[in-house]
Formats: C-alpha cells, sequence, structure tokens
C-alpha cells in the first residue's frame, strides 16, 4: 500500500509498504483523508519524546471499514478515536483516560492513518453519519479537541472569548464556542492570511504583529474585559497579556502546548480572583459533539481544509515547517 513514512528528522518519504495485518478485535480501515497535526510536526523535527522512526503519522483520519468489525458492514464511513490509554492507571481507572499516565496514540506510538490503510481497534471506531463529508471526517479530531477546550471553561451562554492563535486549534476552539452561542468570539493573531480566515469565519479579529490587545479588548467588550481566554498559541507573548484581558474571575484556558516555562504574574491571578485550566485533547463524548457540528454546517470549518496528493508529503512537511504553507489544515487525500 502507499504510504507516507516518517524516517529521520525532516525526511518523510512516501512508499509502498505491507497492509497492516488484522487481529481479533482490529478493524482494517481503508483511509480516505490524513490530517498533519502539530504534533507530526513535532515528529517532523525529530523532538517527539515517543514516536520513533519508521512511522506512520497521522491521528486525524477518516475513511470506510474493509474488514474485521462485529456490527459494521466493509464501506461504513467511520474515523477513529486515537487515544489508547493503559486502562490501569489511577486516571484511567476513575474516568479519565484522555491523561492516562502512559498515553499512547494512533498514529504516534504505532502506525496511523497517512497510508492506504490503518488497523484500529474495534472499540476506537467512531461511525460517521451517510452524507457526511470524508473530507470533514479528517477534521473530526480537531474539532474534538475545541470541543472538550470550551467544555472545560466554565463558558455560559452568551459569554464573551478571546482565543489567541487562528491555527486550526484556535479556530475550531473559535468556532466551537460560535457555534455555543458565544456573544462574540475575539480572535488574536499575527499572521496576515489567518486573521482573514478568522475574520471571514465570522469572528472579530487582532492583529497581534500591529495592534495594541489590551485597548482593542476593551473597546471591544466596552471596557469590561472578556470572561473567557484560550491560549491557543502557547506563544510567550501570550502569558504576559491573558491576564489583562479577562475580567474579574474570568477564565483562562491552556491549550497550545508551551514548549518551555511560562512565567505569570500570580498577583494578577489573586486580586481579580481569576481560575486558570488546562485541557488536553478530548473525551469520547467531544468526538460525538465534533461529528453534530460539523454535521451541522453552521460554521464553516471547510474553508480551514487544503488537500495534497501523497506524494507531495516531502514538500508539504518542508513548506509548515518553513511557515511557508497557507494551509491551515493539510490533508493527504488516500482513497
Ligand atoms: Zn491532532
Ligand atoms: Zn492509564
Amino acid at each position: 500500500m502507499k504510504s507516507i513514512q516518517y524516517k529521520d528528522a525532516k525526511r518523510v518519504e512516501v512508499g509502498e509498504k505491507a497492509a497492516p495485518e488484522i487481529g481479533p478485535g482490529e478493524v482494517l480501515v481503508k483511509v480516505a483523508y490524513a490530517g498533519i497535526c502539530g504534533s507530526d510536526m513535532i515528529i517532523y523535527q525529530g523532538v517527539h519524546p515517543r514516536a520513533k522512526p519508521p512511522l506512520v503519522m497521522g491521528h486525524e483520519f477518516s475513511g470506510v471499514i474493509e474488514k474485521g468489525h462485529a456490527t459494521l458492514p466493509p464501506g461504513t464511513p467511520v474515523t477513529a478515536y486515537p487515544l489508547l490509554g493503559c486502562g490501569h492507571c489511577q486516571p484511567c481507572l476513575n474516568g479519565y483516560a484522555h491523561v492516562c499516565d502512559t498515553l499512547k496514540l494512533i498514529g504516534i506510538d504505532c502506525d496511523g492513518g497517512m497510508a492506504e490503510y490503518v488497523k484500529v481497534p474495534e472499540d476506537k471506531i467512531i461511525p460517521i453519519p451517510a452524507g457526511f463529508p470524508l473530507k470533514l471526517g479528517a477534521f473530526i479530531e480537531p474539532v474534538a479537541v475545541g470541543v472538550h477546550a470550551v467544555s472545560r471553561s466554565r463558558y455560559r451562554p452568551g459569554d464573551t472569548a478571546v482565543v489567541y492563535g487562528a491555527g486550526p486549534i484556535g479556530l475550531c476552539v473559535a468556532g466551537c464556542l460560535a457555534y455555543f452561542g458565544a456573544r462574540r468570539v475575539i480572535v488574536i493573531e499575527a499572521k496576515p492570511r489567518r486573521l482573514d480566515v478568522a475574520r471571514q469565519m465570522g469572528f472579530t479579529t487582532i492583529d497581534a504583529a500591529h495592534e495594541d490587545i489590551r485597548a482593542k479588548v476593551l473597546e471591544y467588550t466596552q471596557g469590561r474585559n472578556v470572561d473567557l481566554a484560550f491560549d491557543c498559541a502557547a506563544h510567550p507573548s501570550v502569558h504576559t497579556s491573558i491576564l489583562d484581558i479577562l475580567r474579574v474571575q474570568g477564565v483562562g484556558v491552556v491549550v497550545g502546548s508551551y514548549k518551555k516555562p511560562a512565567e505569570v504574574d500570580l498577583i494578577k491571578i489573586e486580586f481579580k480572583e481569576l481560575t486558570l485550566i488546562g485541557t488536553r485533547v478530548y473525551e469520547w463524548r467531544d468526538f460525538e459533539t465534533a461529528v453534530a457540528i460539523l454535521q451541522s454546517g453552521r460554521v464553516d470549518f471547510d474553508r480551514l481544509l487544503t488537500v495534497a496528493a501523497p506524494e507531495e508529503a516531502p514538500k508539504q512537511f518542508a513548506k509548515l515547517l518553513a511557515g511557508e504553507s497557507d494551509a491551515i489544515k493539510m490533508l493527504f487525500k488516500f482513497g
């Protein structure tokens, strides 16, 4: 089968590979689309702590069942819940398998969806509704990250929110906030192309490179500041401003992964009675909610997707790393 394989730091290759053999409890999925995630870029750079070459990356994918499912017939459109919890650590035993002590993922710790076929444990198969475009099917996972972040935030209908970063995750969080009825969603970003996309999706934007974030947030909120702020940028400039733009008792949510420890001015948390919350991946129900959001068509997520042929993978990974790609979410089309 055709596959995109991570071979070494900054080296992916497109080549033939034997299709995975399935055992009991496993399903073979014929892949339609597979997306590049930020974590795949970490793997590509050779700095992921767990991923070892050669590896077929890809934990965001859609396809149809080829064989092996006990109840769903071949041809059923599906995606996969890619988290592999150990099942016996304290978080797993207490219902937090998504923060398992030794959390593993399809496409990071074993071969994933950037190939014509992928092997998925049957209990991780999520059917997607008939008529739902398979292209959007590969975007259910990032939307689930947005659903989970908003669920963690104590969001209340009518809240006003800031989202730092208009990458795929920032725009997923912003889109979920809009879907859930936020009064105003303000997206802060420095890249012009991403600001355009955020605007086209209906969000208020602040150009981090040229505008005063604090002044603009006050202007857009009539001097009130925001109820919620989501850090999807994990950029050192965010933690100096996130505590300033929250109202008293506002909530900041850390969504992006910081590479170095961030300095946080704790007295601002004390004086404004702020809450900082962490959020990590998603839970099963977030996937189901993400399917419903995408199916509703109320948020224009399709605009974020760029499709390329698998053969373009070496070029597309290099462009993404160099910051030269216009794509917000790059998908490879297999089927
Ligand atoms: Zn992902
Ligand atoms: Zn566990």
